[in-house]
């Protein structure tokens, strides 16, 4: 069986993974010509965590991890306002959580890809022709490649999902923030409070900060932004929009790199009736992306691409396998997805009232019934898919409490 995955990402890392080892020749096309340095923290935890244990690589994903310790939020003079009881969230997941840099978590998932997936960077799909049980692919080179499949693991702005489903427009749900993540040298900042990682207590907007080991500090700013469509200078917007705050925040400006460097984007989810059509699958933000205030895309992204590989291993049939794959999915992604528009609410509180409220939150965190409400609104609960497959069950995707 020949499989052509679009996005090696960390959908596409892990699905190339899990195929080749069911003995599929895989061809993995990625657009950018080498890994992408884009870089934030990531907590990754939940399903992702269970399928990166199955597959053998939580070792190595625990290996790049980053202890947190105490961690606070900061108001715009330099005081500390309340802690962020992160520990508490790690003890109530039973420590099955590591908080990573996305770039660590690809290369990872990189090095563990079976020498005979091709891997090929600079590659762009531009056409896909798909049939009842054979598919076509062009790519801008004007190369064709013929696949029994095609994954469409291109991340929130797919490129498969265009060609075959429809313009973006039907399918992104814009949250109503826009989100700039990078990297820049700030470590004294971070070393000024004592804590690796610092946040901003501000109203509609936020800024955290993450001491990274190589010396860099990794920088994510969320602000609240009425219209979706991207400003063209992102320097200048994170500068109108988060100069006023104070703190550490007008030196972290002063230090952001370059507008190519930024990962700047509207917060959004992606919401689909349908995930495959004939000869092709979407996997991970392609379909699903539950935004990235939830902290949760790349763990949904490894559990998705388990979950897909694991119907192909059952099911004879190609397409019953994708129909399989969405059925025992999605009830898992609209859960998340639902929970990530609950807590927005939290994580960027709108008003002054707002803000005094989760601050009173997280100062009585100390209080285990508090502690339990906070943490299972950010982490919710467990979905059951990964654990039931894993133990062999005969996955019955038409039974809704296989989710
Ligand atoms: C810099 C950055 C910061 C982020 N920060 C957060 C965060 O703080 N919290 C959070 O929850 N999520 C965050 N995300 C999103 C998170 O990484 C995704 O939810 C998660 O990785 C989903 O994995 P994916 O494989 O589906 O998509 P992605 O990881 O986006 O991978 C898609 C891959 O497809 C490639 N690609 C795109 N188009 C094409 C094409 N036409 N042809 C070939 N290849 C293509 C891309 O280059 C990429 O390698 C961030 C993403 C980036 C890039």
């Amino acid at each position: 069986m020949k499989v052509a995955i679009c996005g090696a990402g960390i959908a596409g890392l892990t699905l190339a993974q899990r195929l080749s080892a069911l003995g599929a020749e895989v061809v993995l096309l990625e657009r950018s010509p080498t890994p992408r340095s884009q870089d934030c923290m990531i907590d990754f935890f939940g399903p992702g965590y269970e399928a990166a244990e199955a597959i053998g690589v939580l070792p190595a994903i625990q290996e790049i991890s980053y202890h947190v310790g105490t961690a606070s939020l900061f108001d715009q003079d330099g005081r500390r306002q309340a802690p962020l009881p992160y520990e508490r969230m790690v003890t109530a997941l039973d420590g099955r959580l590591c908080r990573v840099t996305r770039t660590d978590l690809e290369k990872v998932l990189r090095d563990n890809l079976p020498r005979d997936v091709q891997l090929r960077f600079g590659t762009q799909v531009s056409q896909v022709s798909s049939g009842d049980d054979r598919v076509l692919v062009t790519l801008d080179d004007g190369e064709q490649l013929e696949a029994d499949f095609l994954v469409g693991a291109d991340g929130i702005h797919s490129i498969v999902r265009s060609l075959v489903f429809g313009a973006e427009s039907q399918f992104l749900r814009y949250l109503g923030f826009h989100f700039a993540a990078f990297v820049c040298d700030a470590h004294d900042l971070t070393d000024a409070s004592g804590q690796h990682y610092v946040l901003t207590d501000a109203v509609d907007r936020q800024v955290s900060l993450h001491a990274l080991r190589d010396g860099r500090t990794a920088v994510l700013a969320v602000f609240r932004a009425a219209d979706p469509e991207m400003p063209g200078d992102s320097r200048a917007v994170l500068r109108d929009v988060f100069g006023g705050i104070g703190w550490s925040v007008p030196d972290v400006l002063d230090r952001c790199p370059p507008a190519a460097d930024i990962h700047f984007e509207p917060v959004a989810q992606v919401e689909m009736t349908c995930w495959h059509k004939d000869r092709v699958v979407l996997l991970g933000d392609a379909c699903s992306a539950v935004s990235q205030l939830t902290g949760q895309g790349p763990s949904m992204a490894v559990a998705g691409a388990y979950v897909l590989a694991d119907q192909l291993r059952r099911t004879s049939s190609v397409q019953r396998a994708f129909a399989f794959y969405e059925r025992l999915w999605r009830p898992v992604i609209e859960a998340k997805q639902e929970a990530g528009r609950d807590t927005v609410d939290w994580l960027l509180p709108g008003s002054p009232s707002k803000l005094w409220i989760r601050r009173m939150a997280l100062r009585l965190a100390w209080l285990p019934m508090v502690s339990r409400r906070i943490n299972v609104r950010l982490v919710g609960e467990p979905p059951a898919v990964i654990a039931m497959l894993r133990n062999g069950s005969p996955a019955d995707p038409a039974d809704p409490r296989s989710a």
